[in-house]
C-alpha cells in the first residue's frame, strides 16, 4: 500500500536539485509517476517526499531551429506521438512513441522519466540514439550535454547524479537523404524487442547507415561496428552481412533469458528485425 508522501512542488530546476541534495535518499524526482508509483506501491522502492517537477515550465516545451528539435523532459509520450515538429523531424520517434504500452501509460509518462528509469524494455533510447541524440543535465550549479550513449550506463542507471535532473533531450535531424525507421515487437505491453535504423542508399547500395538495438539486454545500444561493415552492401547483402554477424551482436547486446524469450531468440530476431528496418528506411521518400 503507498504509504502517505510529501509532495514538493519547485518551479525551477535549481529549487528541485536543492531539495534532492537536501533530502538525500528520503525523497525522488516525480514526473508522471507511471514507474515510480508501482515501486512506491509495491514496497520496491521507499521514499517519504516526492519532489514533482512538471511544474518547471522549461521542460514541457518541444522546439525545432537550425537542425535540432529540443524536447522538454516533461513531454509525455502522448503528446510527442502528436507534435507536428516531431513528426516533421523525428517520424520514427514519434511512431516509436505511438507505441509505447497503452494510451494510459501514453498519456501520464514522460520521456525524460522512461530515460532516467532506462528499464531495458524501452522504446524511445533506440531511436533516439540513431539520431545521435544528447541529454541536458541540469542541477543547481549548472548545465551539461552528454550523448545519450554515455547517459545509458546499464540495465536502471545512467549518468544522473544524486541531486541531476534530466532537462532536456537534444535530436539532431537526419543528415539530408537518410530516413529512419523503428521496428518494435511485443508479446505484452513494454516491448520484447526494438530496433532503429536511419539509411540513404546511393544508386541502390548503402552510402550511409546508423543502427541502435534496445531490449536485447541491460540497455539500448548503437551498433557502430555492424554500421561500418554495410557501408556500400545492397539490402539483401545487407541482411546477409547482419546475420553473419551474430557474435559480435551477442556479445555488445549480452542478451539474457527471461519470459519475453531465450537469448537466442532475441538475437535471432534481433538480426531479422535490423535487416527489416533497413529495408523500411531505404524505402521511405
Ligand atoms: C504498464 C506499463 C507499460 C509500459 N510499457 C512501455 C513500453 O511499451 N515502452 C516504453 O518505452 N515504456 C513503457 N513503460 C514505461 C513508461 O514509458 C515509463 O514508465 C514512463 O515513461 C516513465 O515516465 P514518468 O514520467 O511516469 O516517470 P516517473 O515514474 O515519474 O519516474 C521514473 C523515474 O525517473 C525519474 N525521473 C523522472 N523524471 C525525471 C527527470 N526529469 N530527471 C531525472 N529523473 C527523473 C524518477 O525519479 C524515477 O526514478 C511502461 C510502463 C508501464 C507502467
Amino acid at each position: 500500500m503507498l504509504q502517505p508522501l510529501q509532495l514538493l512542488q519547485p518551479t525551477t530546476v535549481a529549487e528541485a536539485s536543492r531539495a534532492l541534495a537536501e533530502l538525500g535518499d528520503k525523497a525522488k524526482l516525480y514526473a508522471g509517476g507511471a514507474e515510480l508509483l508501482l515501486l512506491l506501491r509495491n514496497g520496491l522502492l521507499d521514499a517519504e517526499v516526492l519532489i514533482d517537477v512538471k511544474n518547471i515550465a522549461r521542460l514541457h516545451t518541444v522546439s525545432w531551429a537550425d537542425g535540432l528539435l529540443r524536447i522538454g523532459a516533461c513531454v509525455t509520450h502522448r503528446e510527442l506521438a502528436a507534435n507536428s515538429l516531431v513528426r516533421q523531424h523525428a517520424p520514427a520517434l514519434a511512431y516509436a512513441e505511438s507505441q509505447v504500452a497503452n494510451i494510459r501509460v501514453r498519456h501520464q509518462g514522460t520521456l525524460g522519466g522512461n530515460l532516467a528509469f532506462n528499464d531495458p524494455h524501452s522504446d524511445p533510447g533506440t531511436v533516439l540514439l540513431v539520431h545521435d541524440s544528447s541529454v541536458v543535465i541540469g542541477n543547481d550549479k549548472g548545465e551539461r550535454r552528454i550523448g545519450l550513449d554515455e547517459f545509458f550506463v546499464d540495465m536502471y542507471a545512467t549518468a544522473l547524479e544524486a541531486s541531476d535532473l534530466l532537462l532536456e533531450v537534444e535530436v539532431p535531424s537526419l543528415p539530408d537523404g537518410m530516413k529512419s525507421a523503428y521496428q518494435r515487437l511485443h508479446r505484452y505491453q513494454r516491448p520484447t524487442l526494438g530496433v532503429a535504423a536511419a539509411v540513404r542508399l546511393d544508386s541502390g547500395k548503402i552510402a550511409e547507415v546508423r543502427l541502435a538495438a534496445g531490449c536485447v539486454g541491460p540497455k539500448a545500444q548503437r551498433l557502430s561496428e555492424l554500421e561500418g561493415k554495410l557501408a556500400g552492401a545492397s539490402l539483401n547483402e545487407a541482411r546477409k552481412i547482419i546475420a553473419d554477424e551474430k557474435e559480435y551482436l551477442r556479445e555488445l547486446l549480452r542478451p539474457v533469458d527471461d519470459l519475453l524469450g531465450s537469448a537466442e531468440y532475441k538475437l535471432y530476431m534481433t538480426g531479422v528485425m535490423l535487416g527489416d528496418a533497413v529495408e523500411q528506411a531505404s524505402q521511405i521518400s
